[in-house]
């Protein structure tokens, strides 16, 4: 060591023995060091509790992390190397009896570096060590003040709250009380890689975070308070621990932050780890809970819970749905199910095997299918006996699903092979023997003649069927298309009755009550017809013993009381009333269903492949129109349907075109 090393040595040991505040008195150090090492940079870092250092030249923004040498730290030995830009870096860690107390770092000009100050700072780390370690025993002991802010802060913490709730209190206590202009609650998440940082009670972006994200890191990392002193004042970082685990970080930024609220911090710190572990393990219940919520919510299945009474616990917006009932009728604590199915009553077929099922509520889970009348449903209900999460209540589930379409689809199934075997197979089969017939010998003109017209007659009626079966599976595939114009439906129907009329027997007549003046309709040509001969085709077919069958157009004023909803568009009604077989009202809904054919003697007789009705209904929906039926077994019906009405109409004096 030279002897201006051992001068600069002698002022230091003096000035570091002075009474001034710990950061003047290592100001005074490293000017003084500077005279026999000439560094461009240096900073001293003290791991008091809170850890601050001190730089020189005082640097506005350096960044903790970047300075602070983990080699240096993990060897607690000295690191000399090189930092790049013609510059070295000499970091040289304090540690008394194998604790580390801190740090001297230098940043030296290359050029000017002299590897004879070595021995210099090896010197200057001894006396460090003593300052550091004197200056821990002087210690501060809480105020009254500080106790009571502290009581405060533990008081507000013992409420269990959710993240954004605590991280206010906090960041409002540790303003209120540490003379800080901004704190900042870290809370580590997915491990360490991630941090959610609340400024007060929002989570949010703005760029203090990213700046104190660095020293947040920092202070967790080496599970030690850090001060940062810099142009702005003091930033100061507490990691947040709940005994060995580290569980997020405070980070206070203030001017007129001083070393008692470092101490206030630090003690706070220890309130709020635990506090910050709770509120994460509750965020995290709400959050899978609220999960869960949504996932129940928008689940198609209901769900219902009830407990040992049958009272409705808890239940999904499926549930009230799938009944048919407002979610407003299904209230918690309201017995299953009268109160609940008031509503309902009307609709199920046997209410007290109803009631029975949701009140026998042990034993084995079980699976039950109930049919719901007006409108048609299938509903699976599977009861479920469960135990709450004690083992002691007794709890039932209930799971809902609507299995209406799935059945139909299964039914339409079978009717198809049946419809296609049975229905195909009568005129084919008297087609070939009539055929054959006529192979194997001569007949008589008018015999021939009749035989033919059988044969005619079968064979139309086998392409009338493939012609139902294709227009199902157009429907299906969406690819029929309207070819709509402006039409008289008066002109159209007639046209129509004059042909049916041709091939109807004695039995029955076809009536017309079409007004002369009736609006035209904006439709297609085609699909109108084939709509209204499969109704009075229908009709005839069912009015065995015959008798007037009546087709009335009218301008909708008041929707008939038997109608569905009916979109608000002016449109036309055409009802085709009969005097037939009629059709029992609890089989008016599945009528119109694909394949689906009442089934009694009487229809047994008439023959049919259930298609009509459900191609009819397909056809008016095209037209964005409603049909419906109202009847009473025995007493005949009357079909309905609504066409909407041509908007542009041309009016002249003699009514409409
Ligand atoms: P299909 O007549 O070929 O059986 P539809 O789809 O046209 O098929 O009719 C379905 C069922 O509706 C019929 O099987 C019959 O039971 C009933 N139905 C249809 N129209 C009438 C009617 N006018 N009177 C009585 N029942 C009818």
């Amino acid at each position: 060591m030279t002897t201006s090393h051992l001068q600069t040595l002698h002022w230091i040991t003096r000035s570091l023995a002075g009474d001034e505040p710990l950061a003047e008195r290592l100001h005074t150090m490293l000017v003084k060091l500077r005279a026999s090492l000439p560094y461009a940079e240096a900073r001293v870092i003290v791991l008091q509790t809170p850890a601050w250092s001190y730089c020189l030249p005082n640097q506005r923004t350096p960044s903790w992390a970047a300075h602070w040498t983990e080699e240096m730290l993990a060897a607690r030995a000295p690191v000399t190397r090189s930092a790049g830009q013609q510059q070295h870096y000499l970091g040289w860690p304090i540690c008394q009896d194998e604790e580390l107390l801190g740090a001297v770092e230098l940043w030296v000009v290359t050029e000017e570096l002299d590897q004879s100050c070595i021995p210099l700072l090896d010197a200057l780390v001894p006396l460090l060590a003593m300052t550091i370690q004197a200056e821990a025993t002087r210690g501060l002991s809480q105020t009254t003040s500080q106790l009571a802010a502290l009581q405060e802060l533990q008081e507000q913490l013992d409420a269990p709250c959710l993240l954004a709730p605590l991280a206010l209190t906090v960041t409002e206590w540790v303003q209120t009380h540490c003379a800080a202009q901004q704190a900042l609650l870290h809370v580590i998440q997915d491990g360490r890689s991630s941090l959610l940082s609340f400024v007060g009670a929002a989570y949010d972006q703005v760029d203090t975070v990213a700046t104190t994200t660095v020293l947040a890191h920092s202070a967790m990392h080496h599970s030690t308070a850090l001060m940062h002193r810099n142009g702005n004042g003091l930033e100061c970082a507490l990691p947040l621990r709940v005994g060995r685990e580290t569980v997020g970080a405070l980070v206070v930024i203030g001017r007129g932050l001083r070393r008692e609220s470092g101490e206030l911090l630090y003690a706070a710190a220890t309130l709020i780890g635990p506090a910050l572990r709770r509120a994460v393990v509750y965020q995290q219940m709400a959050d899978k809970e609220q999960q869960l919520a949504r996932i129940l919510s928008n689940l198609p299945t209901g769900l219902a819970l009830t407990d040992r009474e049958g009272l409705l616990l808890q239940s999904n917006p499926a549930w009230a749905h799938l009944w048919g009932v407002p979610e407003t009728t299904i209230q918690g604590g309201q017995l299953v199910p009268w109160d609940m199915f008031e509503p309902l009553l009307p609709r199920l077929p046997d209410p007290i095997a109803f009631d029975q099922f949701f009140r026998h509520t042990e034993g084995a889970v079980w699976d039950a299918t109930l049919q719901l009348q007006e409108p048609y449903q299938l509903l699976r209900i599977l009861r479920i006996p469960l135990l709450d999460a004690l083992g002691q209540r007794s709890l039932t589930l209930f799971v809902l699903t609507d299995i209406t379409r799935e059945r139909e689809a299964e039914r339409a199934k079978t009717e198809f092979v049946s419809v296609v075997s049975h229905e195909l197979r009568t005129p084919l089969t008297s087609i070939l023997g009539y055929t054959e017939l006529l192979r194997a010998r001569d007949f008589a003109p008018a015999e021939r003649f009749e035989l033919l017209d059988t044969v005619w007659r079968q064979a139309t009626h086998l392409s009338s069927l493939v012609e139902d079966l294709l227009n199902v599976s157009r429907i299906d595939a969406g690819r029929i298309t309207l070819s709509r114009w402006v039409l008289s439906l008066r002109q159209l129907v007639t046209e129509l009755i004059a042909q049916m009329n041709k091939q109807l027997d004695h039995r029955h007549q076809l009536l017309l009550d079409i007004p002369a003046q009736l609006p035209p309709v904006y439709a297609d040509r085609d699909r109108v017809r084939q709509i209204l001969s499969n109704l009075l085709s229908n009709a005839i077919k069912y009015s065995p013993d015959g008798g007037e069958i009546v087709l009335r157009a009218e301008v909708l004023s008041t929707p008939p009381p038997s109608a569905p909803a009916l979109p608000p568009e002016p449109a036309l009604l055409i009802t085709v009333r009969d005097p037939g077989i009629g059709i029992d009202p609890a089989e008016q809904q599945r009528i119109f269903e694909r394949f689906y054919r009442v089934d009694n003697s009487n229809t047994r007789r008439i023959g049919g492949s259930g298609l009509g009705l459900s191609i009819t209904k397909a056809l008016v929906e095209l037209h964005g129109g409603r049909l419906w039926v109202s009847s009473e077994a025995g007493e005949g019906s009357t079909f309905a349907f609504t066409l909407p009405l041509a908007s542009d109409v041309v009016h002249t004096t003699n009514g409409y075109l």
